[in-house]
């Protein structure tokens, strides 16, 4: 027997959500959310799980702020290799930029934290208070113990999954160990509880309150992604050409009998979108390309026997019935860019100096030694940024005479810093009166050809 397709047979309750209205997105499982939900899995299990590991006796990813330096695995980043860290800003943008021109928001829809944890909390949501329809009910139902548990414990679960992600974004800046351990033992720093709960709070509030709302009012990327996809873009659209003119039909009846398109106007594409706006008015700011439309109607496409794909990827141009130009230059600029980009920073990565020598001269002139020497005193700080303990030779180039007092090598671990006093005697006779340059070098034992060298000055009298 045929039935109406309607849409108080999909949802009884209401479908559209005004501006200021609370949205309860409906869940719904197809391709797309497959795809976001192994995609969130894996960010999810980076995100907690690499602040664990350990790496060459140390935790492998940490931004130490005490000590200024930031440990990727066996790679140690100082203050001065900022320009490579800026780097990988620049890639990040660029590769954000190409994915937009190649397909809309999709880093929006299933890679930005914003959307996972909202995902998260949604998952929370619907354990705790059931589905979008009984969300709803209890939305409007009478203070009861029921309704107290149930807000009680998704507040209870939202704020676990926050104070969780605050203990593990803390713990990229801080040994995330050592963090836990003092939790524990109720002694962690002020400054350490301030942020923790600083993240709580901003992870309870952006994915469990605002959500929706940080995309539409505080997240820049959405302001400017529209004048970014052009009519080649692959972005999430309704096929009105195909779907219009819209309306409720007989199961199984074909759209060309009703007079109608293939849109059966049933609202499930905005019952299941987050941000609760409705695919057919076109692209939207607020369309954050999750695809949950597409899983939506391709299901209901699928009840009435038409060809998916009413709502799906597709460009402005497709949809117009012209062909798509994939490979435009705009596209293949931002790759070829993107690809530049890359290969400097691992060029820059790859011939970096590990070792560095910096040279301070101490800021008092010089002094006649007991010899009858003049002699100039430095603070020479070497920094190895290895993964290896390097043993550093240091002496001085070119004057023969001189007489050095200090150590002449030093051992520095990997990943540190150490900072040597020296200092350099010349006889009178070797010296020009006044300044003079005088270069230190640092030679690496075991390692044949590496060498640094540094340029100072040496003060002596201002006339002989
Ligand atoms: S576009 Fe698809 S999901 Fe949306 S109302 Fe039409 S048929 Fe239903
Ligand atoms: S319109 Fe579709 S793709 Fe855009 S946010 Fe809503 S459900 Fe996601």
């Amino acid at each position: 027997m045929s039935r109406l397709i309607s849409v108080k047979q999909i949802e009884s309750s209401s479908t559209t959500h005004g501006p200021e209205q609370k949205i309860q997105p409906r869940s719904f499982s197809g391709l797309y959310r497959r795809s976001r939900v192994s995609g969130g899995f894996v960010l999810f299990t980076l995100y907690f799980g690499v602040a664990w590991l350990n790496w060459d006796g140390r935790q492998a990813v940490l931004w130490d702020l005490s000590e200024k330096k930031f440990h990727i695995f066996s790679a140690t980043f100082w203050p001065e290799d900022l320009v490579l860290l800026s780097g990988i800003l620049l890639i990040c943008a660029f590769g954000l930029f190409f994915l937009t021109v190649l397909a809309g928001r999709v880093w929006c829809g299933y890679a930005c934290p914003q959307s996972v944890w909202t995902w998260v909390f949604l998952w929370a949501e619907r354990l705790t208070e059931g589905d979008r329809s009984r969300r709803i009910k209890l939305d409007a139902a009478p203070l009861s113990l029921n309704k107290i548990a149930r807000r009680g414990s998704k507040h209870g679960l939202w704020l676990l999954i926050s104070l969780l992600t605050a203990i593990t974004f803390v713990g990229y800046f801080t040994p995330i160990r050592d963090l836990v351990g003092d939790l524990f033992a109720m002694e962690a720093s002020g400054w350490a509880v301030f942020w923790l709960l600083f993240f709580t709070a901003a992870t309870y509030l952006n994915a469990g309150w605002l959500r929706e709302k940080v995309c539409f009012h505080m997240c820049p990327y959405g302001r400017f992604q529209s004048s970014m996809v052009d009519a080649d873009s692959l972005v999430i659209s309704y096929d009105a050409a195909r779907g219009e003119p819209r309306g409720s039909r007989k199961k199984d009846a074909a759209s060309s009998s009703s007079g109608l398109g293939d849109c059966i106007d049933c609202q499930l594409c905005v019952q299941v979108c987050p941000t609760g706006i409705d695919i057919r008015d076109g692209l939207q700011m607020e369309c954050i390309g999750c695809a949950a439309c597409i899983d939506a109607c391709d299901s209901i496409m699928d009840k009435m026997g038409y060809d998916r794909g009413l709502v799906r990827y597709a460009s402005e141009r497709e949809l117009k019935g012209e062909k798509s130009n994939l490979l435009r230059p705009r596209l293949l600029g931002y790759f070829a860019f993107l690809v530049l980009m890359i290969g400097l920073f691992a060029w820059g990565v790859a011939s970096r100096p590990l070792v560095t020598l910096d040279v301070e001269r101490d800021r008092g002139m010089y002094r006649f030694t007991s010899e009858g020497n003049i002699e100039n005193s430095y603070l020479l700080k070497l920094t190895n940024k290895d993964s290896s303990p390097r043993y550093l030779v240091i002496s001085v180039r070119g004057f023969k005479g001189s007489v050095i007092t200090g150590p002449g090598g030093v051992v520095v671990e990997a990943g540190e810093k150490v900072e040597v006093p020296f200092s350099v005697a010349f006889p009178p006779s070797l010296l020009d009166a006044g300044a003079n340059d005088i270069v230190f070098e640092v030679s690496m034992l075991n390692r044949k050809g590496e060498l640094i060298a540094e340029t100072s000055t040496f003060l002596g009298p201002p006339e002989y």
